[in-house]
Order: structure tokens, then sequence, then C-alpha cells
């Protein structure tokens, strides 16, 4: 294997090479996945007939805009939803999970965790931290979590006793997020959702899908969750979206939510797409071949990494629920090494230096490498972490399994430059 311009030492080349070997075995399950998921995307285009005229501009109210409308139909197809609400205006994923909770629960509700604690960025929406933001803890609304069973999976015994008189809502993480978790499987949500429903059937299931979209030929609107929401500058974006965030689910839900969107009364119906239909609908074309990209990325990151001695997860063959591995790098000084090694491996600012610095929304010092044309979007290459104990490296991304194995290569290259890894 010779990679040109890269510098790439030749003993890590050849780890790499058995990497592959080792991980191509998993590679047909994942490429079964993704031409299911083409052919259900491109069967959802043709369904609603996009046509050039959905990529026109609307101006003013955007009342009647046909490429907004098209565009929540084409994404409740795909995801197996009554409806959706696709916004340029829903400027994270935060902001699209914010909507879901603030706008259906209501004063005296609780709101049940059953995937441990939330992502770090929904604590002030949920009012584990900070006050008088307008949180849910601000509204009334209680929040209640249910952690994982020692070996991973969701605790319903446990989940099963914390629902009460006043659980509105019951919520899990499809992604492992910050935490040294796994991602849920759609027939791990699926069991989840029925076992609510045959429990309350009154309580709403609510999945947050980020960075799980496309790992399955199904979503868990389709597996029996009401509604769930995501960002657009992760896999349903597809790379090409330059913002924008999802809701999807139940009709009367998502209208619920579409009145907190905008306002009572006013919900979907308005509000320009500022010209973003073409991109958001074109991402989501693509989005089934990215995201088998960054998979098998993840794959040979575990396999490098976890050949290196460094404790992955997932394992390289595991089943996986979203695009991330985790690397345990043990040390600040090695996350730092890591994330240089993807910055450099970046088409963008491939020049700078990534360093620990407070995040608004997060608890500890996070850093991050990202050469994105998107800012942020971690659906192109991208690491990340929180410095805090056991130094945890998230991965994720890359548009083309060839270009994600180059920032592992590369990441691996600075430990190694900097006597941070022995080779074996
Ligand atoms: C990224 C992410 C979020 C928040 O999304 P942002 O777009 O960063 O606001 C929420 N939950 C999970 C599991 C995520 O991975």
């Amino acid at each position: 294997m010779v990679l040109p311009g890269l510098n790439i030492d030749d003993g890590l080349t050849r780890l790499a090479a058995s990497c592959e070997e080792e991980i191509s075995g998993g590679f047909a399950r994942l490429d079964r996945i993704c031409a299911h998921n083409q052919s259900k995307t491109l069967a959802a285009f043709r369904k609603n007939r996009v046509s050039e005229s959905h990529f026109a501009w609307a101006t003013g109210y955007g009342h009647g805009d046909v490429g907004r409308e098209v565009t929540d139909r084409v994404f409740a197809d795909v995801f197996g939803a009554e409806t959706a609400l696709v916004r340029p205006i829903i400027t994270c994923g935060t902001h699209a999970l914010s909507l879901v909770f603030l706008g259906i629960l209501r004063p005296g509700d609780e709101l049940l965790y059953c995937t441990g604690t939330p992502y770090d960025s929904l604590h002030d929406t949920i009012g584990l931290t900070g006050q008088g933001m307008g949180s849910l803890a601000d509204f009334g609304v209680t929040f209640r979590k249910v952690d994982f069973t020692t070996d991973g999976r969701i605790d319903l015994d446990a989940v099963a006793a914390a629902i009460g008189p006043n659980t509105r809502m019951a919520a899990v993480q499809r992604a492992t997020g910050y935490n040294d978790r796994r991602a849920l499987t759609m027939p791990e949500i699926a069991s989840w959702a029925k076992f609510v429903k045959d429990m309350r059937p009154d309580i709403v299931t609510m999945a947050d899908n980020c960075y799980g979209e496309f790992l399955d030929t199904t979503e868990p609107t389709g597996n029996g969750v009401d509604i769930m929401a995501g960002s657009l500058i992760k896999n349903p974006g597809g790379g090409i979206a330059l913002t924008g965030g999802y809701v999807a689910g139940r009709s009367d839900l998502v209208e619920t939510v579409s009145y907190r969107m905008t306002c009572p009364g006013v919900g979907g119906d308005t509000g320009l797409m500022f010209g973003q239909t073409r991109t958001m609908l074109q991402g989501l074309l693509l989005a089934p071949q990215i995201v088998n990209g960054a998979v098998k990325g993840a794959m040979f990151c575990a396999a490098l990494f976890g050949g290196l001695g460094f404790r992955v997860s997932p394992e390289p063959l595991d089943e996986r629920s979203d695009i991330i591995e985790t690397v345990c790098l043990g040390s600040p000084e090695a996350m730092e090494a890591f994330c240089e090694g993807i910055q450099a491996a970046s088409p963008i600012d491939s020049f700078v230096k990534p360093i620990f610095e407070e995040m608004p929304e997060y608890e500890d010092e996070i850093i991050m490498a990202v050469g994105a044309f998107v800012q942020g979007s971690s659906i192109e290459m991208s690491a990340d972490g929180p410095k805090r104990e056991p130094y945890n490296i998230y991965f994720q991304g890359g548009l083309s399994y060839e270009y994600s194995k180059l920032g592992a290569l590369m990441a691996a290259q600075r430990l190694l430059e900097k006597g941070l890894l022995t080779l074996p």
C-alpha cells in the first residue's frame, strides 16, 4: 500500500494492510444495508415527484413553499414516519431535540430517560445545569433517568419501576455520545418502545437519533417510536446539507412541536428554506453511501488502534448502530496527538493545531479536530472528546472509507512521532 504525500511510517502501513484484511469480512453486511437504504431514499424521491421546481426560493411568509413541503414528505417517507419537519432554521441537533421536549411536555409532566444521562448539550434544556433559560425544569417538567444494566442493555425492570403517573415521555439516545456505552440497535429500540407502550400506551416514546441514521434498514420511527430528532450536519445531511435539523414522527406530535419551532397557530406552514432544499435533498440521497464509508472507516480505526493496544469500542467486527468509534487514549497528550493527526489529514484547515477549549454547552474542556467543508460537520471526518478520565476520543465520519482510513492512519502516525505508542 503506497500512500503518497502523507509520510506514514512503514510499520504502520503494514499494520493497516492487515487491519483491512481483518475487517473486510464485515463489509458485506454494511453494503447490503446501504443498497437497501439507497433504494428506499430513491423511492421516496420518486413517490413524491421531486423536481427542479422544488429548489426555488420562496419569499416572505413562505406560504405554500412546495420545496419545503416536499422535503418534509421525502424525509418522512425515508424515516417511516407520518410527518417530518426539516428546516434550516433548526440550527443543530440540540435544537431539534429541545423542540421535541419543550414542544410536547407540559408543567407537571415527567421526562424519563432510559439510556442514562442524556447527551451533554441537552443538560441546559432539561435543566440539569443552568437556570432561568426556559429549561424544562423552569417550566415545572421533572426529569428522571434509568441507567444501563452492567452489560450495557436498557434496564427494562428499572424502566417499569421508574414509570409513574406523571411520566409523559420516555426517551432513548441511540448513539454513544460522550459516554462509555454501546449504541442501541434497532431491535433493542423496537422492544423498548413496545415495552413502554404495553405498559402505558399514553406515554410518548422518543429517540435522540443523532449519528444513527442509515446504520440499519429502518429508523426508530419505523419501529414503534413516536417521535425522533436529529441533525443534518451529521448522517442524514450526507455531508452536503449546509445546516439544519429534523423532527419526524406521529403527525399530532410533530404538529405540536411545530408550534414551538415557530409559534402557536403558525407551526410549520411558514418559514423559508433559504435555498437549502437542493442541498438537503441531495445530501439525503447520498447519505446511505456516505454513512457506509463512515462506518467502514470506524471499523478500520477500531482495528488499527485495537491492534496498537488501545481499548476501542465497538470492537472492529461488532454490529454497529452509530458511526462513532471510541478510542480510549488514556491521556490528554494522546488526545491532542490524535486530533492533530485527524486535522492534518483534513482537506480544509489541515495546518491548524486543535487544542482543548471550553465550549458553551459542555461541562469539561473539549478538543475537536474537524477540517470540514461545513463548519462543525461530523459526518465529515472529525474527532473530539472531553478532557476527563479515561480520556476517550470519539472518531467519526469521513466522506468516504478511503479518506476516513487516512485520517485514522495520520492520527496513529502523530502518536508514534510523539512517542505515545509503540508498534506491535
Ligand atoms: C451530536 C449529538 C447531539 C447534539 O447535536 P448538535 O448538532 O451537536 O447540537 C445530541 N445527541 C447526540 C447523541 C449527538 O451525537
